[in-house]
C-alpha cells in the first residue's frame, strides 16, 4: 500500500458562489488508484515526476497529501491526472482501460457499498443500479440506460465536460464491474464520444 493512500484530501479549491455546472467530484479513490497503479508498474519516481509536473503545469494543480482514498477529487484535477500520467507512460487506449479495470477491483474503495451488490449482481441488475452506482462515484453527470439484452447493453453518460482519457477508463471499469458479476469475456467499447448534452454512449456485450 503506498503512502497515498493514507494522508488526507485538502482539495483547496472552491468555486463557491460559482458552481461550475461542467464539472464536480469523484471519489477520492479513483485517483489514489491512478496513483498506486502507476507506483507499482513505473515505480516511485515516477509518481515524483507526476506530482511535479502537476505542481508545474497550468491547469490545477495537486500535491501528494492531497490524494486520498478517503477523500474527493474534482473532476478537472482526475482527469489532469490521467493526463499527465498517460503522457509519462506512453499511455496506449488500453493502458487506460487497465486502469479503469483496476478501479473496479478495487470497487469497494471507488465506489462505496457496491462489492457487496455486485457479488449478488447479475449484469442485468448491475445495469439497473447504474444510477445509483454512478451518483455513487461522481455528484456530477447523468446515465441512461438506453437498452438491455441478453449479453448486452447501451448506455450514456451526459451532462458533464467529456474527456476521452476518462471515458477509456471507464470502458475498463465496466467491464470490471460486469466481470465481478460473473460476466464473462466482458468488452465494453464507447461507440459515441461528444460534448456535454449528447454525452458519450457505451456499447457492452458479454456472455
Ligand atoms: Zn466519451
Amino acid at each position: 500500500m503506498s503512502e497515498t493512500a493514507t494522508v488526507t484530501v485538502k482539495w483547496g479549491r472552491t468555486d463557491s458562489g460559482f458552481p461550475m455546472a461542467s464539472t464536480g467530484t469523484l471519489t477520492g479513490a479513483s485517483t489514489a488508484l491512478v496513483v498506486s497503479w502507476l507506483e507499482e508498474r513505473k515505480g516511485a519516481s515516477t509518481v515524483d515526476l507526476l506530482f511535479d509536473r502537476l505542481q508545474s503545469n497550468d491547469g490545477p494543480s495537486l500535491s501528494r497529501g492531497q490524494v486520498s482514498k478517503r477523500g474527493k477529487v474534482r473532476y478537472s484535477v482526475h482527469t489532469s491526472v490521467l493526463e499527465e500520467v498517460a503522457e509519462l507512460t506512453d499511455a496506449s487506449d488500453e493502458t487506460l482501460r487497465e486502469i479503469g479495470h483496476d478501479a473496479a477491483h478495487n470497487v469497494e474503495t471507488v465506489i462505496p457499498g457496491a462489492g457487496l451488490m455486485l457479488r449478488l449482481a447479475s449484469p442485468k441488475r448491475l445495469l439497473k443500479r447504474a444510477n445509483t452506482l454512478w451518483t455513487t462515484y461522481a455528484d456530477f453527470g447523468n446515465v441512461e440506460v438506453i437498452n438491455v439484452e441478453k449479453g448486452s447493453a447501451r448506455l450514456r453518460i451526459y451532462g458533464f465536460d467529456t474527456h476521452p482519457h476518462f471515458c477509456r477508463t471507464l470502458e475498463g471499469l465496466f467491464e470490471g464491474l460486469l466481470e465481478r458479476t460473473g460476466a464473462k469475456s466482458a468488452n465494453v467499447r464507447e461507440t459515441t464520444h461528444d460534448d456535454m448534452d449528447d454525452g458519450c454512449t457505451f456499447h457492452g456485450t458479454w456472455s
